[in-house]
């Protein structure tokens, strides 16, 4: 078959999601992802589908409007708060996320909160810098996961998938959510409270709503005084979720006793960023936003937004759309 379509990927994915693209389209990829909105208008001038890869390329209304033959922006990935969602529906594009990484995510918010609990970044740094020299009983001293309670805020996918790890942990889980989910409280045995009660309960706590005006900050300085002083808090959802300025004081005078972060307000964290100014004695982890980096949810993730993209230009709708709406809008257009 010949390429009938130009695709355009925003950065370099995991290529059995392009092969399957090459199949029918002509597809440019972005070595770096374009940070300027003029980039992007250029090379999704002629496009019929946009793959956002990283969710820092600015998908504005501009850069949308500029595109007149776009049908579909695909997220390589579940967030899609660089996406002006309102701006495609109004033009009949269709938004779509890539739901398949959320025990992958999972899987780095427990190893976070297990290290942090065991203290396993400062043991090994401590013997890779010739400190153990003799056996001590009382080395990092850490805490049982075991018997704690975990606060999950935002049980959705991942929030469920977080769940299922705690219940194996022999874990009593709370959760907060925007919505109350009934069938999971049965299945998984967790309880809802409102977020003063998780903060103020919660042993561990755990961040997994989406980025939005209302969870913007949604944990500052009032929401970290009232965690325990023995707390954990991990966030492997978005950065802006906590106030930075607000976290590093915290960990600073003892708030609570530790973070593990895989998500930041800046990304790349800057050299200026408070929390590269905390000392060593802060229980403190960060990975580099890489919750989904295994290879087998890079597949995932690449194929499932490859996918998508054939789908909706095959005609048909997608699977996992964040506009359902926009077949209404491609109803009304097709009865003019
Ligand atoms: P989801 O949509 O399945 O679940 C989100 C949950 O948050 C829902 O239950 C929703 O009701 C709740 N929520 C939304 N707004 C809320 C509010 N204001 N207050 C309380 N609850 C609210 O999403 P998911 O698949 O579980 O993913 C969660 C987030 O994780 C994504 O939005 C994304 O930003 C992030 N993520 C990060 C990585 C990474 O690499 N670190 C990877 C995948 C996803």
């Amino acid at each position: 078959m010949g390429r009938r379509y130009r695709v355009v990927v925003t950065a370099p994915i995991r290529e059995e999601g392009i092969r399957l693209l090459q199949r029918e389209a002509e597809v440019f990829v972005f070595s770096e992802p374009p940070r300027t909105e003029e980039e992007l208008i250029e090379a999704v001038r002629e496009a019929d589908g946009l793959l956002v890869s990283l969710n820092v390329e600015p998908v504005t209304s501009k850069v949308i409007e500029s595109a007149g033959k776009l049908r579909v922006i695909a997220r390589h990935g579940i967030g899609y708060d660089n996406v002006d969602v309102q701006a495609a529906t109004q033009r009949g594009i269709w938004v779509t996320i890539a739901p398949v990484s959320s025990e992958t995510v999972a899987d780095m918010a427990f190893a976070h909160l297990l290290c942090l609990a065991r203290k396993v970044h400062p043991a090994t740094q401590y013997i890779k810098s010739g400190k153990w020299v003799s056996r001590n009983p009382f080395l990092f001293m850490g805490f049982d996961v075991w018997g704690k309670t975990l606060g999950i805020i935002g049980l959705g996918r991942i929030g469920q998938a977080v769940a299922r790890r705690a219940k194996g942990f022999g874990m009593r889980v709370i959760y907060y959510d925007k919505v109350r989910r009934e069938n999971a409280e049965r299945e998984l045995g967790v309880e809802f409270h409102n977020l003063e009660y998780l903060l103020r309960e919660s042993d561990f706590v755990t961040l997994h709503v989406p980025l939005t005006p209302e969870t913007y900050h949604m944990i500052g300085e009032r929401e970290l005084r009232m965690m325990k002083p023995t707390a954990i808090l991990v966030n492997t959802s978005r950065g802006a979720i906590i106030d930075t300025q607000a976290l590093a004081k915290a960990l600073r005078e003892g708030w609570i006793a530790g973070a593990g972060l895989d998500v930041f307000e800046r990304e790349p964290l800057p050299p200026d960023d408070p929390l590269l100014t905390l000392g060593d004695d802060v229980n403190l982890t960060m990975t580099p936003h890489i919750a989904s980096n295994t290879v087998e949810c890079r597949v995932r993730l690449a194929v499932t937004a490859a996918e998508e993209i054939l789908r909706v230009l095959h005609g048909e709708a997608p699977r996992f759309p964040v506009n359902p709406e926009v077949a209404d809008v491609l109803k009304a257009r097709k009865m003019q």
